[in-house]
């Protein structure tokens, strides 16, 4: 599928040449699969069968560890930038 699409009050801008991953349910497009698997886990959790439901909570579960990761370091990072505007400020004064 290509061109624009609407999907209930959400409008989709799809170049023609690109490749896309419909949700087999609503036919809304996404990028990659793994995107696809999420939302059909999330959006149509009475429609999918044994198998899906698996890949949905397997690609939930890392979806949630890469987020947790993410939340670590950005937290380093804001201690970092904290105590180096602090030593900045104590070699200042
Ligand atoms: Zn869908």
């Amino acid at each position: 599928m290509s061109g624009t699409q609407r999907h209930g009050s959400s409008r989709y801008e799809v170049p023609e040449d690109a490749a896309t991953h419909t949700c087999p349910y609503c036919d809304r497009p996404f990028r990659t699969e793994r995107l696809r698997r999420l939302h059909v886990g999330l959006d149509h959790p009475e429609l999918i069968d044994d198998d899906e439901r698996d890949a949905f909570q397997d690609t939930y579960l890392d979806e949630n560890e890469e987020i947790g990761l993410f939340r670590l370091k950005v937290l380093a990072l804001l201690v970092l930038i904290y105590f180096s505007f602090l030593f900045v400020y104590l070699v200042v004064n």
